[in-house]
């Protein structure tokens, strides 16, 4: 029985052999002994032209893990962010040694906007929608709420492309909002490490001061141009996992929450069970009884149906 990993929440597929030869062309012939151009203009460019920003409104970073590094760090003081959610943000605020401040999500897995406020001295604010791990957008006016605190606010969208809600609209009006992107889940790339985040200029301009010159490598940013350069087959794999999520969410409806992302929070930790049937799946230490699964193929979508069918009628 072949083993299958559907614990990441990485991309089932690899990048599309087109992209691939594309890619293949650019190491060919590339100057590998040169330093990137400073600050990756061309890169920064194409994301501006992506996302419909201007380009001073766009940061990219080696995966939004380095963003979440440099805000956290620069925040210098308390952190606030709802829990059950990513652990990057108590991982870094951790490493800083500076205070975590969990306001939990409600019981329906809505932001409790009214209680993070009541944190006045915070210095930064995260907010993940749609949220890891339990798949859920984030309400949008809960969001402004927030973010007419003033208070610098992360909107972590890294599942963005699953989910079809568009935050990018704030960014104009709010100057105090990051909201941070990746490569690693909808464009194939966990592997290069590419993340960007988009905000207000003065805001951009601060976090690269705090960035290295040269902060990312030119295979990886070359790649991440070439991707949105042939967006249309991207979004094709977006498409079909989707459509899966939706197949499988409606084969195990009792036993899953409905999401928005590329994955489905379990109401059973199922991490052991699926373990034995060779179906690696994401344990949740902070949550209990609960586990969450990435959406996969077809094909490892229905061992994962018919596994968890077989746990049910047990
Ligand atoms: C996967 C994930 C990321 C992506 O991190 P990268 O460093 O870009 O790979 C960020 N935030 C959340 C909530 C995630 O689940």
């Amino acid at each position: 029985m072949e083993e299958i990993y559907l614990d990441k929440n990485e991309n089932p597929f690899n990048i599309p052999d087109a992209i691939r030869e594309k890619f293949i062309a650019y190491v060919r012939e590339a100057d590998f002994n040169r330093y990137p151009e400073k600050g990756l203009p061309s890169l920064i460019s194409s994301l501006g032209k992506f996302t419909g920003l201007e380009a001073d409104n766009i940061i990219a970073a080696n995966g939004s893990d380095e963003l979440l590094d440099i805000l956290i760090k620069r925040a210098n003081g308390d952190i606030v962010f709802s829990s059950p959610t990513f652990e990057m943000y108590s991982f870094y605020a951790k490493n800083y040694g500076y205070r975590s401040v969990d306001v939990p999500l409600k019981s329906d897995f809505s932001l409790d906007a009214d209680e993070i406020l009541k944190h006045k001295d915070a210095k930064l604010i995260v907010i993940c929608s749609p949220n890891n791990p339990t798949g859920n957008l984030i309400d949008r006016e809960s969001i402004k709420k927030v973010l007419d605190s003033g208070i610098t606010t992360i909107l972590d969208n890294a599942y963005y492309e699953f989910s079809g809600e568009n935050y990018t609209d704030l960014v104009k009006k709010y100057h105090n909002l990051i909201i941070l992107r990746t490569f690693s889940k909808a464009f194939s790339m966990a592997g290069m490490r590419v993340g960007y985040g988009m905000g207000s200029a003065d805001l951009m301009a601060d976090l690269k001061k705090l960035q290295a010159p040269f902060y990312m490598n030119i295979m990886s940013a070359k790649l991440a141009e070439i991707m949105i350069e042939n967006y249309k087959l991207v979004e094709d794999n977006i498409k079909y996992i989707v459509n899966e999520r939706e197949r499988v969410y409606s084969e195990l409806k009792d036993i899953t929450y409905k999401s928005d992302a590329n994955f489905l929070m379990l109401k059973k930790d199922l991490f052991d069970y699926m373990a034995e049937r060779g179906i690696h799946i994401r344990k949740l230490p902070l949550v209990k009884d609960r586990s969450r699964i990435t959406i996969g193929t077809r094909e490892e979508n229905d061992r994962v149906v018919s596994a968890i069918k077989d746990y049910m009628e047990e």
